[in-house]
């Protein structure tokens, strides 16, 4: 696993990843939510779509919109586990660790708030 500005700053260098962004709607749910918030959302989805061994629905769990934290997914390359092996180095096949699930989380809030700072 790499550190979070490192890997954003690479995130960037993708087309597809970069074309991401927070649109007023969801920059408005992200300040009526707050961070911790949205943080315990994202944990949530990550749990939940992410961390087991065989994800249902793997490689289409994460919607392309609807809440701000599916957005950063994909920007983050975060949305399904092939996309986390190919981008983080975190093999498939194997529940994610509590380690794991953590930096993702993290990966998945410096990109929201990077959105808050352009
Ligand atoms: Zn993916």
């Amino acid at each position: 696993m790499n550190s979070v500005d490192e890997v954003l700053n690479r995130l960037q260098t993708s087309k597809f990843r970069s074309g991401f962004y927070l649109n007023k709607k969801m920059k408005k749910y992200v300040k009526d939510k707050g961070l911790d918030i949205i943080k315990n959302h994202a944990y949530d989805f990550v749990n939940n779509r992410l961390a087991p061994a065989n994800p249902i629905n793997d490689g289409k769990q994460t919607p392309m919109k609807g809440h701000p934290v599916f957005i950063a997914q994909h920007a983050c390359a975060c949305c399904c586990r092939s996309c986390l092996y190919k981008w983080h180095k975190i093999l498939p096949g194997q529940n994610l660790s509590n380690n794991e699930v953590d930096y993702i989380v993290n990966v998945i809030m410096a990109w929201i708030s990077r959105e808050f700072n352009d």
